[in-house]
């Protein structure tokens, strides 16, 4: 009876959080702990994207409000930075639970503000969860360094103190991953937040919010402002904000890159991407084939690891006809519905655009072996929905493969070699991630060796790696020095101290002063 009590305040617990986010039209801001409606003349309406009707609306926050966004985090910091690490820990190894018991329940919300499949909304959470669990171990994680004895009486060691107030930007690919990838990585290390999620899902990270308030973090130490570029401007210029976190395209990523640096903030901006799948002719064909299809059309391909290029070498471009069999067995509907794989894409714009940039392929002379452009939904016939569409024939001069397309698109080039596929990949200006498919070991090495990019999967389609290394994106897809969490992201979010200190013996006090170099 008593586990029964239990499950039933869990169930309503859950439910009452999501009605919470839901029920509201209008998309509330946090501030000093508090979720509050905007006093904007300006708001957003956000659509559920398998049916374009409105769900929402958001804020372009007010410049007073952001204004206290801030002030709320830089007066908390003081406290939050001296509250003990045992005590930040504690929050978060409570916030990983509570983020597994909701699971579910963002999963839904991703679903309705995203358009992804319901199973892949939870791998949206699950990966934000990860590195939730990985702040646990911040105890190992903030060490710093002792070296005794460096002369007589004298010892030097550091500590990783945090840097005042952060800042993130994130994209509306991954409402609650991409936002765990900041937030708890940063003010576990003792700096307070101010996060301003993608105005197209606002809803995750307020429920994200939600649940690390429950789990016990003080008022104030994480804020969430909305808005477009005007929030964007603040948070790069406000001078209490010490870095930012920025993900998404290359436009906006360059762009906070610039101006935030330019005001003497730490900023890492990760970026748009165009990612490479190398199938070599000695490759699991059964293995390849699925991976391939998995990863290039998984999200809609709204993911900056997907794999939407692929290099067949030498005799795997026979292989296009059954990867074409294998994509047209995908099924294209709304991402809550049973056994859906490919849900719609964001907006009626990013649906445009792919068929323009699938269209511009056929005008240089890219063949379309499946063509998704005229995909019908039965019940979604207003959605963005774009089906599995794989081009062939295409080069590295068109349109197609020079820009990041971000939809459920395969563009297929073909290579005589390894070394050829090898020029392609290093020839491309992004370096996000890429993946080898083959059984040659040598041939693997020489891959991962020889190609310039940040993350590379040896059969492996989509390696992004997990929170105890860092997501290392690089070339034009990543701008900054320091990467996203792990050891990088501890780096980040903290800056160092060294302390050199010499404790002598009474009878070796210094007769008189020493007024040359200290050697
Ligand atoms: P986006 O750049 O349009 O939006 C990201 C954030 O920047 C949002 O919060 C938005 O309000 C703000 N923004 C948008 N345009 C701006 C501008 N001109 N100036 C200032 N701020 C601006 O990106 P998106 O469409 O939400 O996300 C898709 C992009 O994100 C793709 O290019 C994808 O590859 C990239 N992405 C990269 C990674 C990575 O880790 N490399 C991960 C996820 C997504």
């Amino acid at each position: 009876a008593t586990l029964m009590l239990v499950f039933y305040v869990c169930c309503l617990h859950s439910c009452f959080i999501i009605f919470y986010v839901l029920s509201q039209s209008t998309t509330k801001l946090f501030i000093d702990g508090k979720f509050v409606e905007s006093k904007s003349p300006e708001w957003l309406d956000i659509h559920n994207p398998a049916t374009n009707e409105v769900i929402g609306r958001v804020p372009k926050a007010t410049h007073e409000e952001m204004l206290a966004a801030v002030d709320s985090c830089s007066r908390v910091y003081h406290t939050w930075s001296e509250t003990s690490i045992l005590a930040r820990q504690q929050i978060f190894l409570r916030y990983q639970q509570l983020i597994k018991d909701n699971i579910k329940e963002l999963a839904k919300l991703i679903t309705l503000e995203q358009g992804k499949t319901l199973a892949d909304a939870e791998g949206d959470v699950f990966r934000g969860l990860q590195v939730v669990e990985h702040t646990c171990s911040i105890t190992s994680l903030m060490l710093g360094e002792t070296l005794p004895s460096i002369t007589k009486d004298m010892d030097t060691y550091t500590y990783r103190m945090p840097i005042g107030v952060c800042a993130g930007i994130t994209p509306f690919n991954f409402p609650a991953m991409i936002p765990l990838w900041m937030f708890p990585m940063g003010m576990v290390c003792g700096n307070t937040y101010l996060l301003k999620p993608s105005e197209r899902v606002p809803g995750c990270a307020l429920m994200l919010a939600k649940l690390l308030q429950d789990a016990g973090a003080p008022d104030g130490t994480l804020n969430i402002i909305h808005g477009q570029h005007n929030a964007v401007n603040f948070i790069c210029d406000h001078p209490a904000i010490k870095a930012i976190s920025f993900v998404g395209s290359n436009q906006a990523g360059e762009y906070i890159y610039e101006r935030g640096s330019k005001n003497g903030k730490r900023v890492q901006s990760n970026m748009g991407a165009k990612n490479h799948g190398v199938v070599m002719p000695d490759a699991n064909k059964e293995n390849t084939l699925n991976q391939l299809v998995g990863a290039a059309f998984g999200a809609a391909g709204q993911r900056c690891m997907a794999l939407s290029t692929a290099i067949l070498v030498g005799e795997a471009r026979n292989w296009l006809p059954e990867l074409v069999e294998r994509a047209n067995g995908l099924r294209v509907n709304a991402g809550d519905q049973p056994g859906a794989d490919v849900g719609p894409l964001i907006s009626p714009q990013a649906k445009e655009r792919v068929n323009s940039l699938i269209q511009s392929g056929v005008d240089e002379g890219a063949k379309v072996l499946l063509d998704g452009r005229n995909v019908k939904v039965k019940g979604y016939e207003n959605g963005n929905f774009v089906g599995p569409t794989i081009v062939s024939n295409v080069t590295p001069d068109m349109k197609c493969y020079k820009e990041e397309i971000f939809g459920p698109v395969l563009v297929v080039l073909e290579a005589d070699s390894l070394d050829d596929a090898i020029k392609i990949v290093n020839k491309n200006p992004y370096g996000n991630g890429t993946a080898i498919f083959t059984t040659n070991g040598a041939a693997a090495r020489k891959y991962t060796h020889e190609v310039d990019v940040g993350q590379i999967g040896v059969n492996v389609p989509i390696p992004v790696p997990l929170p105890m290394f860092s997501f290392t994106g690089s070339r034009a897809s990543f701008r900054g020095d320091t990467n996203f969490y792990g050891k990088q992201g501890i780096q980040f979010y903290t800056q160092i101290k060294t302390v050199t200190s010499q404790w002598k013996a009474e009878d070796a006090t210094l007769k008189s002063p020493a007024v040359t170099m200290p050697t």
